[in-house]
């Protein structure tokens, strides 16, 4: 808990921006921007570069307003709204989520991070506080990658231009390409001036609601992001051969499925035995081929997604899936792909830092966590010093109607906010 921690106190500029935080006016912006893809269900279907998106990137660049502010795109869409420094030469800190959303997506996920963020801007302008390096509200684009594949491709662009090409072809299930959206959101936000992928940025930190149990569960009302978890991805095949199933004795066949079944119990053993209650193994597709009830299966697919804060357990993990499957093929063949791997990462220190001096301000009982989602700050992370905040998740529930937060601890979340921006771009 930080509260048994001292940490440096803020400057003045960044309590002033604290005490300026409008919780009526951050409610009312957020359920404002929950009615663009509104559902009478409390969910909100607002998938990326739709026309609903579009309207909803409109009414967001509405809401700030006066010489200190203007509106930039680059070319993967990303939208950013600038808050002018003294120094505006300076590389701009930036703050920021997403506002797309699964297909039936809930009203905060990325949307609380933009409009903490926007709410954060508009208490340093009440609180009539000038800071040296400009602030840039970031809204990335396709962070959930339901319509186009894969997600968060608008950060990672940012960070890695040469990843924009590829992008630029992916087709949503109605054939639409990523391009012909992406161009028709340029051309809808006129007032946007065009900016590079790629450019220099001071810090990032990003607020987003938790997605998971663990806040609420311990009695934290703030959660200080230190990282985000590693993940690997696997596939696993396994042949034998197709055989009459009333014909084929027990002993004289080569069943891919029971050799398979087999293999993901022991796998599913072997992840319970180590007892890390950090660690997710989870097998979430099982595909059995010829699928006829009278034959027996020549060829099944199984994939796994293996998380863990740290890369070492990783490793190990993937060893042990490795054997197990060697040593269970019997009398089939089995081979192991591994289709993807992104290690932990490691938020900067000095944002962390920062986060937790204005949460041990604002309060609010809080904790040190490691995200289990991934999340656009892990890209930002690779350019330039980075940290997340969350706040808790009502029965750790998202991408799903039902998903919410108590308001005040959203009031609360955009609080710390506006502190750690108007502290880093001092
Ligand atoms: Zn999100």
């Amino acid at each position: 808990m930080s509260a048994t921690t001292t940490f440096p106190p803020l400057s003045e500029d960044a309590s002033q921006a604290m005490a300026h935080v409008d919780g009526r006016r951050l409610i009312g912006m957020q359920r404002a921007l929950a009615s663009f893809g509104g559902r009478a269900d409390g969910g909100v279907a607002r998938e990326a570069l739709t026309a609903t998106e579009r309207e909803a990137r409109r009414w967001l660049i509405q809401q700030v307003a006066g010489p200190r502010y203007s509106w930039h795109i680059d070319a993967a869409a990303n939208l950013f709204l600038r808050r002018a420094g003294t120094d505006d030469s300076l590389p701009p800190v930036m703050t920021g989520s997403h506002i797309d959303t699964q297909p039936v997506g809930g009203w905060l996920d990325g949307a609380y991070g933009v409009i903490a963020g926007l709410e954060a801007l508009l208490a340093l302008d009440a609180a009539g506080v000038e800071t040296r390096h400009p602030i840039e509200l970031a809204i990335w684009t396709n962070e959930e990658g339901s319509r186009f594949s894969p997600g968060a491709m608008g950060s990672s662009a940012f960070v890695e231009p040469a990843s924009l090409a590829a992008s630029l072809l992916s087709t949503d299930a109605e054939g639409v390409r990523f391009e012909i959206e992406r161009d028709a959101t340029v051309a809808a936000l006129p007032e946007a001036s065009t900016v590079p992928l790629g450019r220099p940025v001071q810090a990032y930190v990003e607020a987003h609601i938790e997605q998971g149990p663990i806040l609420e569960a311990s009695g934290c009302r703030l959660g200080v992001v230190t990282g985000i978890q590693g993940v690997r991805w696997f596939e696993i095949t396994v042949r034998g051969s197709c055989a009459h199933a009333g014909t084929t004795p027990l002993d004289n066949r080569r069943d891919a499925l029971m050799t398979a079944a087999t293999m993901v119990g022991r796998i599913g053993e072997m992840a319970v035995s180590l007892g890390d209650p950090a660690l997710r193994l989870t097998v979430g597709r099982f595909e059995a081929a010829p699928g006829a009830i009278n034959t027996v299966a020549d060829r099944v697919t199984f994939t796994i997604d293996l998380r863990h804060p740290e890369d070492a357990v990783l490793a190990a993990c993937e060893r042990r899936i490795r054997e197990i499957v060697a040593e269970g093929t019997g009398a089939c063949v089995a081979e192991v792909a591994r289709l993807m791997q992104r290690a932990p990462t490691a938020f900067a220190d000095e944002v962390v830092t920062i986060v937790e001096a204005a949460v041990a301000t604002s309060g609010e009982p809080s904790c040190r966590l490691v995200s289990g989602a991934f999340h656009d700050a892990m890209h930002l992370a690779d350019v330039c010093p980075t940290a997340m905040l969350f706040v808790p998740s009502h029965g750790g529930i998202s991408h799903n109607a039902a998903e919410d937060t108590d308001e005040t601890d959203l009031i609360a979340g955009a609080r710390v906010l506006a502190g750690v921006l108007a502290e880093l771009s001092r």
